[in-house]
């Protein structure tokens, strides 16, 4: 049996809303914390809200001028400040200086999110190896019992120095994705449960620190393969939509032969893969600019190893 793996307790929490500031659980969470902060407090730490956006919150945007979540890469970090510069390109620095690595990077990183597609709760790591976090979202799975938003494990595994998204300026993350919800729109159900993920998130972190011993576990996890853009005409018009039978099947398997794009005239167009693989982001709303129609997956399972705070007789060496 291999030993649990050992880790450092985690003090330094942070939660992200508002990343997008269309998204509106994590900008409503953020503000409320912000506001009172005492329903993140645990024995062990206090975890502090971030408004990750708040000039594209205040707007009620995707952002204001360009994506917030894809400007955490290196060059963008590094590169001197500019008058020119994309206010995101600045407010990027101003986190990482804050939260990650510009500083001591924090221990935990939570990035709230919504999206328009059917995906429940997913919780996006981008790490195969983050150990923490895959504990997390186990917790998270194991005490939402048959909720009917219901947990995906989701991986984009990126190498950490090409990772461009907020969640990496931290030592671990998760990001949790919850929908559907319209962008600009704020459902109780989908905000409730978010709430309820970020407190169960806490607790586990805080059990951790205590000391308690979370056993090694196999899981499914979906990783991504490529993204479909939509059927476009020769002046990169979109010629085609999703199909009603895609609609909303986030994390069905997707068979060859399938439909997946439908045109105004009713016809169809026919998923060509070789392989029965798992669409996600169907539809996304934010994701026509990125020309991105859904994002295909693999599901894979997935072993991951006993975690235990290391105590500090195991520093010692003894046994
Ligand atoms: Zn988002």
């Amino acid at each position: 049996m291999s030993s649990p793996a050992q880790w450092s307790p985690v003090s330094r929490v942070v939660i992200f809303g508002g990343t997008h500031g269309n998204e509106m659980s994590g900008v409503a969470l953020a503000k409320h914390w912000l506001k009172d902060p005492s329903e993140l407090h645990r024995k062990t730490f206090m975890a502090e809200a971030c408004l990750a956006n708040p000039l594209a919150v205040e707007q009620c945007v995707r952002y204001v001028d360009t994506d917030l979540n894809r400007c955490f890469s290196e060059a963008v970090l590094s590169s001197p400040e500019s008058d020119k510069d994309p206010y995101e390109f600045k407010r990027a620095r101003e986190l990482n200086g804050k939260y990650g690595s510009g500083s001591n990077p924090f221990d935990f990183v939570l990035d709230l999110h919504n999206t328009t597609s059917n995906m429940g709760a997913t919780l996006l790591c981008c790490s195969d190896d983050d150990i923490l976090a895959m504990h997390m979202a186990n917790y998270l799975q194991s005490r939402s019992g048959n909720h009917s938003m219901p947990c995906y494990n989701y991986l984009i595994n990126i190498p950490k120095k090409d990772n461009i998204y907020l969640q990496n300026i931290g030592k671990h993350s998760l990001c949790l994705e919850l929908g559907p919800q319209p962008h600009g729109v704020t459902r109780a159900d989908v905000l409730t449960r978010m709430k309820e993920l970020v407190n169960w998130a806490l607790d586990f972190l805080d059990l951790y620190n205590q000391g308690e011993e979370f056993p090694s576990f196999e899981t499914d996890r979906y990783r991504v393969l490529s993204r479909v853009d939509y059927p476009r005409d020769s002046t990169g018009e979109i010629s085609a939509f999703i199909h009603s039978e895609l609609q909303d099947k986030d994390y069905v398997p997707l068979k060859p032969g399938d439909p997946i794009f439908t045109n105004i005239n009713g016809e169809d167009v026919f998923y060509e893969g070789g392989t029965v693989v798992y669409p996600t982001f169907i539809n996304e709303a934010a994701y026509y600019e990125k020309k991105v129609a859904f994002v295909l997956n693999e599901k894979v399972r997935w072993k991951v190893p006993a975690l235990k705070l290391a105590s500090a007789a195991d520093h010692l060496g003894s046994h």
